[in-house]
């Protein structure tokens, strides 16, 4: 393949000192190809080794540049966060693509994409994050070793361990950890939403869903009947056990959470809480709030499985997934113990351990 027309190492550059979300990040590039309309950013946050480090690619679009690089930013620390408390040796990652305006060719500006992932040479290994499909992951990989995702499903783990999350925190609030007489509101159907319906369609007694896309809507309640389609702006106000952001970042804010009537906040969006004060909000309201990067590492844990052995075992996968209930059983011990946010908690256990590594 031919090289992409260039890549801009950024990591000495004053301005990105100054950033909100630069967090002393190792390794951060701009990819640009203005003959396919590529501009995108790789960050890396934290480095373990020689290992790579992981992220999905997330394309989408962004009013400012500075907004995809924060987005980059914020992303990949919360990467490393998420790999250190699934128990995993990799380092946290994350690249955005800026979705171009007015027209575009997808598969040239992947190409090019792909083309700058490959002069990192294995830094950085990453699979479909919002905006990318399956599809576009198989084109890519003809043209590169450095994606992941193919084979292992990531949304489904990622449901799984949304379950495994629930279950935990039900057992504790309910007694149990059946989905049996639970309400569900979900916010965003797209691939993991999708996932976790199976999970729970059979047991929960009433799941409400919203999405912006309303073929998105019209598809799943083909699979799924009898869901409850709400407007985007009131699914955060349904009067459920457990509301689930599964759409985009920082939808937990103070107009939000003002809104919320349930019980439990476990969803798989990246990055829910606008800050963490929210979380001491959520807490104060009696609403159990469950860490994203935990709840949601069951993807991560399956891509990882895949890059080191090579083939697919959905057993070995779900054994490996599963370790978030014990993550998740000691963040809600210390929680109820100590009185804190389940998000502090987290937050305290995971810098402790990535400040040991880093020494
Ligand atoms: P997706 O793009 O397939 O689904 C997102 C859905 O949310 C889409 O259907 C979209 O139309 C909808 N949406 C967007 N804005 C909305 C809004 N304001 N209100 C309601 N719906 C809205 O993405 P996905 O792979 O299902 O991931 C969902 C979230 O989970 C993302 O934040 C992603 O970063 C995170 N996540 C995904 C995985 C994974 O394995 N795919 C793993 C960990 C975290």
């Amino acid at each position: 393949m031919k090289k992409i027309t260039k890549i801009r190492n950024l990591i000495k550059k004053k301005f990105l000192k100054t950033m909100p979300e630069f967090d002393k990040h190792l390794f951060v590039v701009e990819l640009l190809d203005p003959s396919s309309k590529l501009e995108a950013y790789i960050a890396v946050h934290r480095i373990r080794g020689s290992k790579p480090s992981f992220g999905a690619t997330r394309f989408l679009n962004y009013k400012f540049k500075k907004d995809a690089l924060n987005d980059a930013l914020r992303l990949s620390r919360l990467m490393s966060f998420k790999s250190i408390m699934a128990g995993l040796p990799y380092g946290g990652a994350k690249a955005v693509i800026i979705k171009p305006k007015g027209k575009f060719s997808r598969k040239k500006l992947l190409d090019s994409y792909t083309k700058g992932l490959n002069e990192l040479a294995g830094k950085f290994v990453t699979g479909t994050d919002v905006g990318l499909n399956l599809e576009d992951i198989k084109e890519m990989k003809k043209n590169s070793k450095y994606l992941v995702g193919l084979k292992s499903n990531p949304e489904k783990y990622t449901a799984i361990g949304l379950g495994f999350s629930i279950q935990m925190i039900s057992k504790k609030l309910f007694g149990s950890e059946s989905f049996k007489n639970r309400t569900f509101a979900i916010q965003g159907i797209g691939k993991v939403g999708y996932e976790f319906l199976k999970i729970i369609y059979k047991d929960a007694s009433a799941i409400y869903v919203a999405d912006i896309d309303k073929n998105r809507l019209k598809f799943v309640l083909e699979k799924f009947p009898n869901l409850i389609i709400v407007d985007t702006n009131d699914i955060q106000k349904q009067v459920v056990d457990i509301y689930m952001p599964c759409a985009l970042s920082h939808t937990l804010n103070k107009k939000t959470v003002k809104d919320l009537k349930c019980k439990i906040v476990i969803g798989s969006a990246n990055n829910q809480l606008e800050s963490e004060g929210i979380a001491d909000l959520l807490h104060d309201k009696g609403i159990f709030y469950g860490p994203d990067y935990i709840v949601n590492s069951g993807g991560l844990i399956s891509v990882v499985d895949e890059y080191e052995a090579h083939n697919f075992n959905a057993s070995r996968i779900k054994k490996k997934v599963s370790k978030i209930k014990k993550i998740m059983n000691e963040v809600i011990a210390k929680s109820y113990r100590q009185k804190i946010s389940p998000e502090r908690i987290a937050n305290k256990i995971a810098k402790k351990i990535l400040d040991k590594i880093k020494k």
